[in-house]
């Protein structure tokens, strides 16, 4: 018998895992994902896409709408993600406390967490001198039009963009271990400390006995199952709600799969004479840090996408959108981000599919056609050819399903991050958002994470 068992070793799983074995605990971690090294990350965009991701790259809400990215592998979603760190401000605690009850949602009742975890990584901004065409374009175009930016903070300790690395690639696992993902730093450590991982181990359900949980799952398609007095669930927003949703449990959840949201993003392009090399460099590294624009619930950030990603998002058919892409290396662009409402609702059919349904409620769309907007009056300032609105919009930031909340009618994970009436079974991933912050949400469920190894430990 293990004393935590840890499902899922992303951003929030891997976090747990290496915070309980550092303080002796014995533990096994579950993950329906590989273990990749950075010496086997699949070497294309196909690959990785197919091999590294749920769904085999992409995800889509019952209308294909929206498409959502989430990672399957040793890692989670740190591995293929863009890193980038940012605390909650005072409006994004004010609208969790409102939302959740829960009044210790403060920037000064959080700061210890953050310090913990920011002190844990090599936190970085990339030099003004290391930044692309396009992060120049788009602080340029920031200036013309009178709104603020700020460089972004990245957890990444040696990128050698002056020696010609294209960060880019890190989207399918930073093949210089320079990323800090939990695979290149928390899951050595912990494992360093005894700590067991079982891979390509999807987890069906839980039963909660008293002081003993039992965890099921299906290895390789063997069907397997594990003991232990206190899980954490870490699968994210759609593992957990689909987990909780196939147990057997002490009480009903009436909340589970309500409250998601996702950031929904959308890129706007700007073609220009020459070439821009987009997906060159650092091929990320500054945002929008804007007061207006904050209160308009969307943000900004300079990004591109992999030839594929890219396709996928440039609209047009046959020669048409043949002549678009090769117009690539001539691409600006930037992402909006939208602060969305969390009504939306992850259900599981009986045969174990997972479906969304988010649908952009009025004030989002209100959101997204003033970010259009500001984002062409940008692209128009810098001299921008031609602007090109993609079409596909897109969830990364998968949020809710199990909100934190006082009240079990309205949430399903209590503020000691326990799963309501099922004690020893907890949560603090991003399954637990009880709404959009419109803020990066790797460092908060960090904190929370590190919060809830302590409630673990108690
Ligand atoms: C391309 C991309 C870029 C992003 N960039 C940023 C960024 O720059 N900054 C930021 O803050 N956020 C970013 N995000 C979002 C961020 O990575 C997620 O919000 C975060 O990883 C969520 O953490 P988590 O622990 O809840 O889930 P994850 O990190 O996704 O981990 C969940 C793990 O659980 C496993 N799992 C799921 N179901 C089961 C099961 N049944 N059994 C066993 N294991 C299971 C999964 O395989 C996965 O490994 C990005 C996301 C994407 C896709």
């Amino acid at each position: 018998m293990f004393d935590f068992i840890i499902i899922g070793s992303g951003v929030s799983g891997a976090r747990i895992a290496h915070q309980l074995t550092q303080e002796g605990a014995n533990c096994l971690l579950l993950e329906a994902g590989k273990h990749f090294k950075r010496e086997n990350f699949p070497q294309s965009e196909i690959d990785y896409s197919a091999q590294m991701f749920w769904g085999g790259g992409l995800e889509l809400s019952q209308d294909a709408r929206l498409g959502f990215l989430r990672a399957r592998c040793v890692g989670g979603t740190s591995v293929v993600n863009q890193a980038l760190l940012d605390r909650f401000d005072e409006d994004a605690f004010e609208d969790w406390r409102f939302h959740t009850g829960i009044e210790t949602f403060t920037e000064a009742d959080w700061e210890p967490y953050y310090e913990e975890v920011e002190k844990s990584l090599s936190i970085q901004t990339i030099p003004i001198e290391q930044q692309n065409k396009n992060a120049k374009i788009f602080t340029k175009a920031f200036k013309e039009e009178g709104y603020f930016w700020a460089p972004l903070k990245r957890a990444q300790a040696n990128c050698a963009i002056e020696k010609g690395s294209d960060c880019i690639t890190c989207l399918g696992g930073c093949p210089r271990g320079s990323k800090q993902s939990a695979l290149v730093t928390l899951i050595p450590e912990a494992e360093k400390q005894g700590l067991r991982i079982e891979t390509e181990c999807d987890v069906h359900s839980i039963r909660v006995k008293k002081n003993e949980i039992t965890v099921h799952a299906f290895q390789k398609g063997q069907a397997k199952e594990w003991k232990a007095p206190k899980v954490a669930l870490a699968a994210g927003s759609f593992g957990n709600t689909k987990i909780l949703s196939r147990s057997k449990l002490k009480k009903p959840l009436p909340a589970l799969g309500k409250f998601f949201s996702c950031h929904p993003q959308y890129m706007v392009y700007g073609l220009f004479e020459e070439p821009i090399d987009a997906h060159k460099g650092a091929f990320q590294s500054v945002q929008s840090k804007d007061k207006k624009l904050r209160r308009f619930g969307f943000k900004f950030e300079n990004v591109f996408a992999p030839p594929i990603g890219t396709a996928m998002l440039i609209p047009g058919i046959g020669s048409n959108h043949l002549e678009a892409m090769k117009k690539y290396r001539y691409l600006a662009s930037m992402e909006i981000a939208l602060r969305d409402e969390a009504v939306g609702e992850i259900n599981v059919t009986r045969s174990g599919k997972i479906k969304v349904k988010k649908i952009l409620t009025h004030q989002d769309k209100q959101r997204l056609q003033e970010g259009l907007a500001t984002a062409r009056e940008l692209f128009q300032a810098v001299g921008a050819k031609k602007i090109i609105q993609g079409e596909q919009g897109f969830g990364l930031h998968l949020m809710g399903g199990c909100a934190i909340g006082v009240d079990g009618k309205d949430s399903v994970v209590g503020p000691d991050f326990q799963i309501h009436e099922n004690p020893g079974l907890y949560a603090a991933d991003s399954s637990i958002f009880p709404s959009a912050p419109g803020i990066n949400p790797s460092l908060t469920i960090m904190a929370m994470s590190q919060k809830a190894s302590q409630e673990m430990l108690s």
